[in-house]
């Protein structure tokens, strides 16, 4: 009998991610954070298991009813659901998916109200899990963990003949891939690159630079030209 259960219980159907975008249920349907078979109704204000279908909750009499009763107030009482929905940075959100550990992280502290922080967009937000996971699929976040893959898996490109665009486009996508990598702030990474930007304009130099500072004493004041 318990084999049965078990069998039963990995055969249940998961929350799935395109329920949100779809017309029919992204107004009213949610998942639900500790556990990934169960689905919440923002009108019956309820969890349902996933094996109820989605399409046939939708269409039940209960979720029909509950949806007439909000009526006209519908609206606003999802978008005032949201706003209460406001929490603090969850570390457990980072174990939902491997993928998150790269860019979620908690929101600096002068971000107020916001529950998370995204290193790849640089930018605070505020919501649950299932803000995260949206956000995870917005275009803008997607277009930009696409450019990295691309760039970091690059191979026998001669970038020389690449136009100036592509190649600063790839120089920027690769600096925000080593600040992800090496988790250095937004703020550092970005007092980085103006100190690159300041001694690049003499290449030489920057092409020069090792990580050791040189050992011998300088004596910038005997050096010094100009007009005195
Ligand atoms: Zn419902
Ligand atoms: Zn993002």
């Amino acid at each position: 009998m318990e084999t049965y259960n078990a069998q039963r219980k990995r055969k249940i159907p998961k929350f799935a991610q395109r329920w949100l975008t779809d017309e029919k249920f992204k107004l009213w349907i949610e998942p639900v954070d500790t556990d990934n078979t169960l689905f919440y109704c923002k009108v019956c204000k309820k969890n349902f298991l996933c094996t109820s279908r989605v399409s046939r909750h939708a269409n039940s009499i209960c979720h029909l009813r509950n949806y007439k009763n909000l009526s006209a107030n519908m609206d606003n009482d999802i978008d005032n659901s949201h706003k209460r929905k406001y929490q603090s940075f969850q570390p457990r959100w980072l174990e939902f998916d491997d993928s998150f550990r790269l860019w979620l992280c908690e929101p600096p502290s002068d971000a107020k109200n916001s529950s998370f922080f995204c290193r790849i967009c640089n930018k605070s937000m505020a919501g649950d899990l299932a803000h995260i996971r949206r956000h995870a699929e917005c275009d803008t976040h997607v277009t930009y963990l696409k450019n990295i893959n691309e760039v970091m898996n690059m191979q026998d490109v001669d970038e020389s003949s690449l136009p100036f665009d592509v190649r600063k486009d790839i120089a920027e996508i690769r600096f925000r891939a080593l600040i992800l990598d090496k988790c250095i702030s937004y703020q550092t990474a970005g007092a980085i690159l103006q100190f690159f930007k300041n001694v690049g304009k003499d290449p030489n130099i920057l092409a020069n630079m090792k990580m050791e500072p040189p050992k011998r004493s300088i004596r910038i004041s005997n050096v010094k030209c100009g007009t005195d």
